[in-house]
């Protein structure tokens, strides 16, 4: 990731124009970038190149996220694509409007709560119900490209597409992420000639570091789109070849046994999908405007809630210890009552107004200690906050979505105008079936329902989305765009948010260096998970206020763009998780 994949053996004019020299291996990144102009920072160099392009072009910030996010689908197919799904949100500077795409995948109409307990009347384990046609989702990414560049670009798909055409096409070198991605997933595909075909060699394992990789099927889909529009996608013959890799998975008849239950989703279901444009989350957060993904993410809402807990203390003004105790408690008591009131709003009455509500977040406040409350600790009661109605007797869900992989993809314009873009196929890899004829991975979104239970507000039913945890966010101060950041990593995506904003407004980091800052993250687990270096700092400290710890070697993979005033803009990726991302200025600072 972040690195740069240069040099197909054919080098096209795309290539050449993005300045990628024939069988130079550039380095990766850069992940951090200062200058004037618009700005994109994303994990790989090529998209991020990408949407530099597209606004040296004349494009404006949708122009640039959708262009940079067709190259992300060539060169991460197995982090995100067209296959899957993902939330844009958009500031508008024409008119300073806040608004958000939602192109989360659906559950085909004929799901019901216990599709996925064909296991004698249980759910299978999580890898098996992932390897399955049933977790794969009505695809939401094309849709939101669609509607974003009608709605807020100038560029046709055509235009947007184009980069993504011309590297699917061209091909690029295979690195150590990508191999080793396509490793993680070998016996999937080995199940699948078709994923097979793409991704392995003939001897079954994963393609060499080095290899110069190609998707003419998937250049061809492309194109396909670029040219008929989104029914190019929804109708006709990829639609059809979705339906029957999803009911009949084309698997051979040495594949894994138990792996690759049939699906259920339909040609009318795919006719039938839409990306809705909804209002964003809301807070205020000392004197700047913080928005995000609302349901079915639970991103915007539990970042917001916590925020707004955290607002009277002054985190900055405190000792930093202190200060990250009371993030962490702050992110429990949000997690709690995010595992219990988040999911998709239109299938479940969600206290949205209530749980963003200040005078609810004091009464969540009010129960944190100066130590570590034990986990789990319950929900609160949003309702009469949230003007009356509705009630918590629903199932608490239990089960946490397995972290998969996904991509931030941050973009800013010279006018002002801001893209914030998480998009996703779930699991690195999906659910591991590419489409046959198409060249596209499908997600396996549809394990992010509380799968295994009914009665819960996730629970799996027939068009419903299930709960995301992407918190694509864009910070306003004084009306104007101040922020633009996100991050992928399942449901620590809220959490790495959270952290950032918590960095980067209140202790007053560089937006950098909020992004590089050791992690953690509490999700009303009775341990908090968090990177070494960050245990190493502050383990001992927090610990004496009772918290404990589980080490892990990484937590998401950021990127984010900060307004420096006067024109100047920073564009920051992560330097080192992932392999490390990349951050490009529109015209650098000497
Ligand atoms: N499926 C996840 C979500 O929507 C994103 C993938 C991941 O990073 O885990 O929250």
């Amino acid at each position: 990731m972040g690195r740069l994949r240069v040099a197909a053996a054919l080098v096209s004019s795309f290539l050449v124009l993005i300045g990628v020299a024939a069988a130079a291996v550039a380095p990766s990144g850069p992940p951090t970038s200062t200058g004037t102009g618009g700005a994109a920072a994303s994990v790989e160099t090529l998209a991020t190149q990408a949407a530099i392009d597209a606004l040296k072009r004349g494009g404006n910030a949708v122009d640039a996220a959708v262009t940079a996010a067709g190259v992300l689908g060539v060169a991460e197919p197995f982090s995100c694509g067209i296959g899957g799904g993902g939330f844009m949100v958009i500031h508008r500077a024409s008119d300073g409007k806040v608004t958000t795409i939602d192109g989360r995948e659906t559950a085909p109409a004929a799901m019901t709560p216990a599709s996925f307990m064909w296991d004698n009347g249980k759910a299978p384990a999580f890898t098996t119900a992932r390897y399955s046609g049933m977790s794969v989702g009505v695809p939401g990414t094309p849709a939101t490209w669609g509607e974003a560049l009608e709605k807020y670009g100038t560029f046709s798909l055509a235009q947007a597409l184009a980069p993504g055409i011309a590297l699917a096409r061209n091909g690029f070198v295979v690195d150590q992420v990508f191999h080793d991605q396509i490793a993680a997933n070998q016996q999937a595909f080995r199940d699948l000639p078709s994923s097979a075909a793409l991704y392995l060699k003939p001897d079954s394992t994963a393609l060499d570091v080095g290899t110069v990789f190609r998707n003419p099927d998937l250049a061809s889909t492309y194109e396909r789109i670029a040219h008929l529009g989104l029914k190019g996608f929804y109708r006709g013959a990829v639609a059809d070849a979705i339906v029957n890799t999803v009911q009949t998975p084309p698997v051979t008849t040495t594949a894994t046994p138990g792996w690759w239950h049939p699906g259920v989703m339909t040609m009318r279901d795919l006719h039938d999908y839409v990306a809705p444009e909804r209002a964003p989350t809301h807070v205020s957060y000392h004197g700047a405007d913080v928005y995000s993904m609302g349901p079915p993410s639970s991103g915007g809402s539990t970042v917001g809630e916590a925020l707004n807990i955290l607002e009277p203390y002054n985190l900055g003004a405190l000792p930093r210890d202190q200060a990250l105790h009371y993030y962490l408690e702050a992110s429990r008591y949000a997690y709690a009552d995010r595992n219990q009131y988040l999911a998709d709003p239109d299938y479940v009455n969600v206290p949205l107004k209530g749980l963003l509500s200040k005078d609810y977040a004091a009464t969540r406040r009010s129960l944190i200690k100066e130590t570590a409350a034990t986990s789990p600790v319950g929900w609160g009661d949003p309702w009469p906050y949230n003007g009356g109605g509705g009630s918590a007797s629903v199932k608490v869900s239990t089960s946490e979505a397995e972290p998969g992989q996904t991509t931030h993809l941050s973009v800013v314009d010279r006018n002002g105008n801001a893209v914030s873009y998480t998009f996703t196929i779930e699991q690195i890899g999906g659910a591991g079936m590419v489409v046959p004829g198409f060249g596209f991975l499908l997600n396996n979104e549809l394990t992010d329902f509380n799968f295994d239970s009914t009665g819960t507000a996730n629970q799996v039913e027939g068009g419903k989305r299930p709960r995301s945890s992407m918190s694509p966010t864009i910070v306003l101060k004084d009306g104007k765009p101040f922020l633009v950041l996100g991050s992928p990593g399942g449901a620590t995506i809220i959490t790495t948010v959270l952290q950032m904003l918590v960095n980067r407004l209140d202790f007053g980091m560089t937006l950098p260096d909020a992004l590089a800052a050791p992690r953690a993250s509490q999700r009303n687990s009775s341990s908090t998970q968090a990177e070494p270096a960050f245990i190493n700092t502050w383990g001992t400290t927090l610990g004496a206020r009772g918290h404990t710890f589980s080490s892990t070697s990484e937590i998401g993979a950021a990127t984010g763009i900060e307004f420096l005033g006067g024109g100047k803009v920073v564009a920051a990726a992560e330097p080192v998780r992932r392999g490390g991302g990349s951050a490009l200025v529109e015209s650098p600072s000497p």
